[in-house]
């Protein structure tokens, strides 16, 4: 599984294209998706170049992990869909290889919510 430097997401750790940011830290950036599927729509990136969750499960360190996770922890209460807060919650979802429908090749948790998210599969 070879990491492809010039993906979309890579661009955007780069800085070489914009993106709605919405949090940073050492281990993850998270930003909102360009064409949001829900009223929240949000994306939480690891910084390490990793294809998909596959790839990072065996090659990340523990504190790749914990950053990552936490951060996405993070980030559901910075754009209030934690929860904790009253009328709150929302599914986060990951999408491996050519059966799980992932079009970009760095890994990337979607965060959905601000409104009821669904049946769990279409
Ligand atoms: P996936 O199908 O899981 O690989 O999801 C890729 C997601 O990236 C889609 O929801 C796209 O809308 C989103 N996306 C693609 N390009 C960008 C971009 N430049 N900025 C923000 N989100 C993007």
């Amino acid at each position: 599984m070879s990491y492809d430097k010039n993906n979309i997401f890579a661009k955007i750790l780069r800085g070489e294209i914009p993106c709605k940011k919405i949090y940073e830290d050492e281990f993850v950036l998270a930003f909102h998706d360009i064409n949001p599927q829900k009223k929240v729509h949000a994306l939480v990136i690891p910084k390490g170049e990793y294809v998909n969750l596959d790839d990072f499960s065996s090659k990340a360190s523990e504190k790749e992990i914990s950053g990552l996770i936490r951060g996405i922890g993070t980030v559901a209460k910075k754009i209030g869909v934690s929860d904790v807060v009253k009328g709150g919650g929302y599914r986060s979802l990951v999408n491996v290889g050519e059966n799980g429908g992932q079009e970009v090749p760095h890994l990337h948790f979607h965060i959905f919510g601000g409104e009821k998210v669904g049946k769990m599969v279409s």
